[in-house]
């Protein structure tokens, strides 16, 4: 609130550009929020545009490890920050600095979807061989559910995962796997029950790659997908024939594979939410930039009202979904189990995305369209939000099923 004198009188103004950290954030978020978003600008936005050509460098990921980056909510035991789970929606927040969401989505599928599982799940044994490497980014992970013939519907999956001794053999074969295409691990979702549906499914965290980098017997990546956007993130088809694995690789028990997965999804579609709704932040903040300087018709266009009410409603939205999402994790992170409102907020905040990522091209006019603008490679890479870690439909029967219908 700004107090201004005029006329002898003191009036109450608008402060448009006073900015209080939200009340879920510490002073310690709001630290690691400046050096994260400045290490993500000096160090991965730089190369936003090589990276779309190449791949984000694993080395990147390294140095990730190196920062405390991908550990943040995981205990200092096991190399974590020890964090709570508002560090996750600040990690998320600051990558959206990047420049390219491929990159955002390969280290969260580390620190977010393949880490948080290991450490809830695993054995000793299973923390120190994956959890600890993966907090350092010295090994990258990957996390597959989805097959060629399932992805929505999880208990259809048919990857087997056959007991035989000690060991169990798998066979089967799963597709769009980001970061697949390199990873040294995987948290596999196999039938270890073919004939049973949700209550056949375990969940394995097994070696893809010896320690000579050399892909394990009987795996192979059978595709590297080419996508429409993502560009900078590698997504793999995997094959698994006749792959032998020690009985220990079992993550958490036998026979509850999807419940294990449907909480990982949670997770995971919070901080989906947090990156679309820092995407879209990101978005309209270029795009105000270029409608306070692009003339038309002898103004800047954000003086047109047609213009300024596309900003008013876009900018309403994103802060709409960011109050639902720090609301949903507040509840998150105090011991609740808000699957209804995470799942509101994936939707939300996914939709927000492609709206704004439509509107702002719309406001560059051509320049939206054109590479170099960059809005364009955002238009493209949000567009996932909508379909990866559950698509909008699914998310609507969620919602709707949870009010008994
Ligand atoms: C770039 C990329 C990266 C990905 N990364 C990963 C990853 O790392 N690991 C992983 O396991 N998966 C990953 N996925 C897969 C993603 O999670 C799935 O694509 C998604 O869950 C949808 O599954 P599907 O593509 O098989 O679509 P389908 O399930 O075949 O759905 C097709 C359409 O039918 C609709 N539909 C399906 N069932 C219903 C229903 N009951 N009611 C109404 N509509 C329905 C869907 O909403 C969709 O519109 C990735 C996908 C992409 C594109």
């Amino acid at each position: 609130m700004a107090t201004v004198t005029t006329n002898g009188s003191k009036v109450i103004k608008p402060d448009h550009e006073a900015s209080r950290k939200h009340f879920i954030f510490t002073q310690e978020h709001e630290d690691l929020r400046e050096s994260m978003q400045a290490w993500v600008e000096k160090e991965l936005w730089p190369h936003r545009n090589e990276w779309e050509e190449t791949y984000w460098p694993t080395e990147a990921m390294k140095r990730a490890g190196e920062l405390g980056f991908l550990g943040l909510c995981l205990p200092e035991e096991y190399g974590g920050q020890g964090g709570d789970y508002y560090y996750s929606l600040v990690r998320s927040e600051c990558m959206s600095y990047s420049g390219s969401g491929g990159t955002n989505m390969g280290f969260a599928v580390q620190s977010d979807m393949v880490l948080p599982p290991i450490h809830l799940l695993g054995a000793e044994e299973q923390k120190q061989r994956y959890l600890v490497p993966g907090i350092k980014g010295e090994k990258v992970g990957c996390l597959a559910i989805t097959e060629p013939g399932a992805g929505s519907d999880v208990a259809g999956i048919r990857t087997a995962a056959i007991r035989d001794g000690d060991e169990y053999v798998i066979n089967g074969s799963k597709t769009f796997i980001t970061n697949g295409v390199r990873a040294d691990f995987i948290i596999l979702v196999a039938k270890t029950d073919p004939q049973a549906r949700h209550e056949g499914i375990t969940l394995f965290v097994i070696d893809l790659r010896d320690e000579n980098g050399e892909k394990v017997p009987g795996f192979s990546v059978s595709a590297e997908l080419e996508k429409m956007g993502m560009h900078s993130s590698d997504t793999g088809e995997l094959a698994f024939e006749d792959v032998r694995v020690p009985a220990d690789a079992v993550l958490g028990e036998v026979g509850k594979g999807f419940y294990h997965i449907s909480w990982e999804l949670q997770g995971e579609r919070l901080v989906a939410a947090a990156g679309s709704h820092a995407a879209a932040e990101r978005m309209i903040e270029k795009t105000l930039e270029y409608a306070k300087e692009r003339e038309a018709f002898g103004r800047p266009i954000g003086k047109f009202q047609a213009i300024r009410h596309k900003f008013a409603e876009m900018a309403t939205k994103a802060e709409a979904a960011k109050q639902f999402t720090y609301a949903t994790a507040w509840r998150f992170a105090n011991g609740e189990y808000p699957v209804r409102e995470i799942t509101m907020a994936k939707l939300f905040s996914s939709r927000v995305a492609c709206e704004v990522a439509d509107e702002c091209v719309q406001i560059l006019g051509g320049y939206g369209y054109m590479k170099e603008y960059e809005i364009e490679r955002a238009y493209r890479d949000v567009r996932l939000n909508r379909i990866g870690a559950g698509t909008d439909e699914i998310m609507l029967d969620v919602i709707g099923r949870s009010y008994g219908l």
